[in-house]
């Protein structure tokens, strides 16, 4: 049974610190997180406060001033705003098209599986081929679909927030990396800037983790009947769906559609993030204008019944063709 300690220190024996001291270098709760993560995905894991802080970290362990980080063009945008934000420090990042080969030159591949929200899948052999150290962020396809580990990639990152927890009550991120002197250094940083995760929401990560493949095997079943109605609905111009997991992508006429369509909605929620037991969608140009359609929405599937869910789509998309 999972239980959580909160403490944030333990006493020393015969005033030896033991495996737990101070709760910022570890604490049970998330190391017993983190030997779940780590069989889940082959290697060995670190929880970060949230996915982007765990990006933070392997950024700043594993790249110096002047390296170059080719991030997969369309992936999600908070990375390329947290590079941006490193660039001041000396970084420097460039896009490009994960389903081809890498850029000549990068010292870390930034993959992501499927990207967020364009839903593209990494081209992961080119990118192991590459001279580069790989990361794969993972969060939409899980561990129960892809194991980039297998696959080449030196790390692993996903948000737990979304579907590793699940239930949208925890803010979380992981690294899973292949090799021990990687996750020792990322400990190290960790410890040293403070951006570990606290007991209570590694608990909930534990907790989730009981349910996660039933959970993404039936978000994956009503994703695919969904993106295939919506594929046949004639308001909709465009259906993204990578065929793993319960995210996908449709586009509308134009920001005025969406919003009638985000207004209309009664069963699912107008609301951001993904991964959760209840369905969430919403029309990304409001976060990323300059590089979404302003008719794109984004569905993050839940675990409600895959009827209710198209008749809530299906009555919210109608009113686009009542329109004055
Ligand atoms: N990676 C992906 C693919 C995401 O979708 C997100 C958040 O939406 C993140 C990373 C960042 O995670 P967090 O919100 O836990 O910092």
């Amino acid at each position: 049974m999972v239980s959580v300690d909160r403490s944030t220190i333990w006493p020393y024996r015969d005033a030896e610190p033991g495996e737990f001291y101070y709760q910022r270098y570890a604490h049970p709760t998330g190391v017993e997180a983190e030997r779940e993560l780590g069989r889940l995905d082959g290697g060995h894991a670190l929880l970060f406060s949230s996915g982007t802080g765990a990006a933070t970290a392997v950024a700043l362990a594993f790249l110096s001033p002047g390296d170059t980080i080719a991030l997969a063009e369309g992936a999600y945008f908070g990375t390329s705003v947290l590079f941006t934000e490193l660039e001041r420090w000396g970084l420097r990042y460039v896009e490009f098209d994960q389903t081809g080969p890498p850029p000549d030159g990068a010292d870390l591949l930034w993959l992501e599986a499927p990207s967020n929200p364009f839903l593209t899948m990494p081209d992961l052999e080119a990118a192991a081929a590459h001279p580069g150290r790989v990361l794969v962020d993972s969060t939409a396809a899980t561990p129960v679909f892809l194991r980039p580990l297998e696959h080449g990639a030196d790390f692993v990152l996903h948000s737990a927030t979304k579907y590793l927890a699940g239930h949208d009550d925890a803010l979380l991120g992981v690294v899973v990396c292949k090799r021990e002197d990687d996750a020792a250094r990322l400990h190290e940083l960790r410890t040293h800037t403070g951006i570990g995760a606290a007991p209570d929401p590694a608990y909930l990560l534990l907790r989730g983790l009981k349910t996660l493949e039933l959970r993404v095997q039936r978000q994956t079943e009503t994703a695919t009947e969904l993106a295939r109605r919506l594929g046949e609905h004639p308001a909709v111009q465009t259906v993204r769906y990578a065929g793993i997991g319960g995210l996908l992508s449709f586009d509308v006429a134009g920001a005025e559609e969406a919003r009638l369509v985000e207004t209309s909605l009664e069963l699912i929620t107008n609301a951001t993030s993904l991964g959760g037991v209840e369905s969430v969608l919403e029309a990304r140009a409001r976060w990323e204008p300059e590089r979404v359609p302003p008719g794109l929405l984004r569905l993050s599937v839940g675990l409600e019944s895959p009827d209710a869910l198209w008749t809530d789509l299906d009555q919210a998309l109608a009113k686009l063709s009542k329109r004055p």
